[in-house]
């Protein structure tokens, strides 16, 4: 009886082998998806995504300077024209360019804060047959920038133009104030949602072979690798955007909810915790939980917060635990 347990340990050890930094595990996932409910768990939850400065508030700064001077009226985008579509591009494509370049060369050109933080130490694959030009940064950059970027724009575009000709409602803050705010915050929670479906989808043997190893050539990820995908991947991603068709929301709603897709792709790849300054982590990135899905592949499909890896049985919450219980499920499928 003792092989299984030396198969166990030796397994444990691998695993712990494998990372550089762990976050606090067990890494938990949404608390209002549990019963009882836990007021004060759920009240914690959403400040610390909301009331402290992080990625939720960056995007919602973005989008209101978006708003405000980098955004064709609603009166401009009833029509098309390649004025206003142009200049959106451009727009995105500079916010892309900031945020994964910005990322990519704090923390790994210049490596301002070594590994301090960072998941896998290993370093990025420079050269790589398996990569678009030979190496994962330039392959990266090209999917991001040539169709992660076009695709962004793309929905952009067709959502304003929706509002603008009354296919898509709009609502203003004038309308409900309540309404308009809490909207932002369930924006992630759809998103989460979405994003179960179609990847776990993207995952099917056929679909992943055609359309999503290109994602997952990066076994090791960084900044650029978030929003790199196969152009049929992209063209599905997004679509998450059209529930503004069916629900009242601003312009503001729609440039949030396209900055969250895109842009926390490449945080949510940094491959570090976060970003620290003076030995301490001042700005979450993220997320240990999906680089464990760039590993293992089979485990962790959506994100945290909408627990659908718990229901199903795939939830990698980043312990000995649930990894010797990975393990087992492999085991059980090699003896079917
Ligand atoms: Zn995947
Ligand atoms: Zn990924």
């Amino acid at each position: 009886m003792n092989t299984p347990v030396e198969t166990s340990a030796a397994s444990r050890n691998r695993f712990e082998e494998q990372w550089h930094y762990r976050p606090d595990t067990p890494i938990q996932s949404s608390p209002i998806f549990e019963w009882p409910l836990k007021p004060l768990v759920i009240w914690r939850w959403f400040a610390d995504r909301w009331l402290v400065f992080g990625e939720n508030i960056v995007l919602v700064i973005l989008a209101l300077v978006s708003w405000n001077w980098f955004q064709p009226s609603l009166e401009v985008t009833r029509t098309f024209s390649f004025d206003w579509i142009g200049a959106m591009y451009m727009r995105n494509l500079l916010l892309m360019i900031v945020v994964a370049g910005g990322l990519h060369l704090y923390l790994y050109r210049w490596k301002k804060q070594g590994d301090l933080l960072r998941h896998d130490s290993r370093a990025l694959d420079v050269n790589g047959k398996k990569f678009t030009f030979n190496g994962q940064v330039r392959d990266n950059m090209f999917w991001t920038l040539a169709s992660g970027v076009t695709f962004w724009t793309a929905y952009e575009v067709f959502a304003f133009w929706g509002m603008a000709n009354g296919s898509a409602p709009l609502l203003l803050w004038a309308d409900n104030p309540v309404w308009f705010m809490l909207l932002f915050v369930l924006t992630p929670i759809w998103i989460s949602l979405h994003f179960y479906l179609v990847h776990r989808w993207m995952h099917w043997p056929r679909v992943y072979k055609i359309v999503h190893k290109l994602h997952h050539r990066n076994t090791n990820v960084g900044p650029w690798s978030g929003l790199s995908m196969h152009p049929l991947e992209h063209l599905v991603y997004f679509t998450s955007i059209l529930i503004h068709f069916l629900i009242a929301s601003h312009p503001l709603h729609i440039l949030f909810h396209m900055m969250h897709q895109s842009l926390t792709a490449s945080t949510s790849h940094a491959g570090y915790s976060g970003v620290s300054v003076n030995q301490k982590n001042r700005f979450a990135l993220g997320t240990f939980h999906h680089q464990l899905h760039h590993r293992y592949l089979d485990c962790n499909y959506g994100n945290l917060e909408v627990p659908c890896d718990k229901l199903f049985g795939t939830f990698h919450n980043g312990t000995n635990a649930a990894h010797e219980k990975l393990q087992e499920k492999r085991r059980e499928k090699a003896r079917r």
